[in-house]
């Protein structure tokens, strides 16, 4: 197989010169033009040759390339037909990738794990498009996919978002949700000079191991995640307002206040003093108080 290549400013440039490519901004399109970037990121997401891997939105294929050399399988799902014709010429020397086009938020990821990889867990690595981040990762997480670990791209600050805990201003719904089913960890931090054309934010190379099992066990994860959704829903109110206004809830404050009181939490307690386990205590009770018919 030939070594990937892409990575070098001037082998990407002739590419995009070829294509006469032109840059579509409503698909978050930056390609990495970092040798060294693109390396520490297989690294980071340990893809080795037993490994069948999903990359989101390939681009003109660099990161594929490389992926491509150290898995068994790369199967790369990208919105833009324009760049079809360009992923053949940069990938035919790769026999090992399947190009879909497709939207990664209509693919049904349960079936190709079952189809390409016999249902075993796989492993996602991408540079993000930057303005679907959050449903990219919940999609993957809700699939029902067989997930080993994804290691992605994103703005810096959703990094600090994804990894941080109760009393930080950047601890909301996604740090929970990333949380619940993962353990993340920080791989590198990214400047925007790896990236033509060049993008206004830092970014960063997370790394989300799936847990075998969450660290906290609910009755019902749906209304679990409802719950934080709720709670964070307008972060200046408290905890006891923030489940009162909630359109898709319908309890009263009374029911909430005892909720909360049974849980041991200040009365004026809000979302984000609140850890993963606290929520999961919350929502238990209000679970086994309002939801399950006696
Ligand atoms: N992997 C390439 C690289 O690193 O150079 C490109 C990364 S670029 C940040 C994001 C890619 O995702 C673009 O190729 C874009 O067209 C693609 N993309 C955007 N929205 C998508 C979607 N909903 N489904 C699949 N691919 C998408």
């Amino acid at each position: 197989m030939t070594e990937p290549y892409l990575g070098n400013p001037a082998r990407c440039a002739a590419v995009l010169y070829k294509y006469d490519f032109v840059f579509r901004k409503k698909f978050g399109q930056n390609f990495l033009i970092d040798e060294k970037v693109l390396t520490d990121t297989v690294k980071a997401a340990e893809i080795t040759k037993d490994d069948f891997v999903l990359e989101i939105g390939p681009g003109i294929g660099t990161l594929t390339q490389y992926l491509a050399y150290s898995a068994r399988k790369v199967c790369a799902v990208e919105i833009d037909r324009t760049l079809l014709p360009i992923l053949d010429d940069t990938l035919k020397d790769f026999d090992n990738v399947t190009v879909l086009n497709e939207d990664i938020l209509k693919t049904d990821i349960k079936a190709l794990a079952e189809q390409e990889n016999e249902g075993r867990p796989i492993k996602v690595a991408a540079n993000l498009p930057y303005y679907i981040t959050t449903p990219i990762i919940m999609g993957l997480f809700e699939s029902g996919a067989p997930l080993d670990s994804i290691t992605v791209m994103v703005q810096k600050e959703v990094a600090e978002r994804m990894m941080t805990g109760p009393g930080s201003k950047a601890y909301g719904a996604l740090s929970l949700a990333v949380q619940y089913y993962s353990k993340p960890r920080l791989a590198f931090n990214v400047s925007p000079a790896s990236f033509v054309p060049q993008p206004k934010v830092a970014s960063a190379v997370v790394c989300m191991t799936r847990h075998l099992k969450p660290p906290v066990t609910v009755t019902d994860e749906k209304f679990f995640f409802k719950v934080i959704r709720a709670s964070f829903n307008e972060r200046r109110k408290t905890l006891l307002n923030g489940l009162a206004d909630f359109s898709e809830f319908h309890f009263t404050k009374p029911e909430i206040a005892e909720a909360i009181s049974r849980c041991g939490f200040p009365p004026a307690v809000r979302g984000e003093a609140l850890s993963l386990s606290d929520f999961a205590a919350l929502a238990e009770t209000l679970y086994s108080l309002y939801m399950v018919s006696s």
